[in-house]
């Protein structure tokens, strides 16, 4: 598990959801959608059972954390792409959640022609593949998934719950990996920087079109409120190196006007922040 940023009794949860602040956004001109994929709450058994406050209490959930989960896709002139998969939950229908998202802002999954992974934690990696008629097969069928390699190498050379390593099999017999190393350039729109800190393999992206960069921390820049506080985390493999980067990412952030995906966000999910005075803020 590696999720603790901890929402908990937050009287301003339910006011959050119910006046609908995390929805599908498009930013021009690199086009930047949402797919909102839940809210759970996690406890010690480690399961991400889904949590919504309409219905749902949070006193009913003791010793849990709460999460928001929410992949991104992007659309550039020449690609569709997603970043995160998500956990892979289906809808009471029994449709993907992320399908489903991705169906319902008019594109179609099998268009999406990249896969640009974080890391592979559960919670970000779940959904790389789903299962249909009893057998699993990849999410998006025709993309490429761009992974770390030292990340897939932990994947499976550790015992670790955050790793579900039956999926990557099927992603690997579907010859779905595209595998990078350290930081480099993917094409002249998309590049990839090895962080560490959250986990040893972690990665960010960078996204250019035209004059918009997006930049997409993971779990280095989770949710922008974590730029607000100095927190070395339990949950990182390496604590201070992960606050180290946060700040360090927030500051090129904020000096080059990026555009922010926060993949953990309570509220605003896409946003740029400011550094001044030697203080962060959240601009939007
Ligand atoms: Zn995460």
């Amino acid at each position: 598990m590696r999720i603790v940023w901890f929402i908990g009794l937050n009287p301003m949860l339910s006011l959050y959801f119910n006046a609908g602040i995390i929805t599908n956004k498009i930013i021009s001109p690199l086009k930047i959608i949402t797919l909102h994929e839940g809210s759970y709450s996690v406890d010690i058994s480690k399961k991400f059972i889904p949590f919504n406050p309409a219905v749902h209490q949070a006193k009913d959930r003791p010793a849990s954390l709460f999460i928001h989960v929410q992949p991104f896709l992007i659309k550039t002139a020449d690609q569709l792409m997603v970043l995160d998969v998500g956990l892979g939950y289906k809808d009471d229908e029994g449709e993907l959640i992320i399908h489903k998202n991705i169906r319902d802002v008019g594109f179609d999954p099998r268009d999406v022609n990249l896969v640009l992974m974080s890391h592979l934690h559960f919670d970000h990696a779940g959904g790389v593949v789903f299962e249909r008629d009893g057998q699993l097969e990849p999410t998006f069928p025709n993309a490429d998934y761009v992974i770390q390699r030292g990340e897939w190498e932990t994947a499976f050379s550790r015992s670790s719950a955050s790793y579900k390593t039956a999926l990557f099999d099927v992603l690997q017999r579907h010859n779905c990996v595209h595998f990078v190393e350290g930081s480099g350039c993917l094409n002249q729109h998309i590049s990839y920087e090895l962080t560490g800190g959250h986990c040893e393999f972690h990665q960010v992206f960078l996204i250019q079109d035209g004059n918009e960069i997006a930049f997409f921390g993971g779990d280095i820049l989770p949710e922008p409120e974590q730029l607000l506080r100095k927190l070395i985390a339990k949950y990182d493999f390496d604590g201070r190196k992960a606050m180290e980067l946060r700040e360090a990412y927030g500051k090129r952030a904020a000096a080059s006007g990026w555009t922010c995906l926060f993949y953990h966000a309570k509220s605003n999910a896409i946003g740029k922040v400011g550094f001044e005075g030697n203080a962060f803020q959240i601009l939007s």
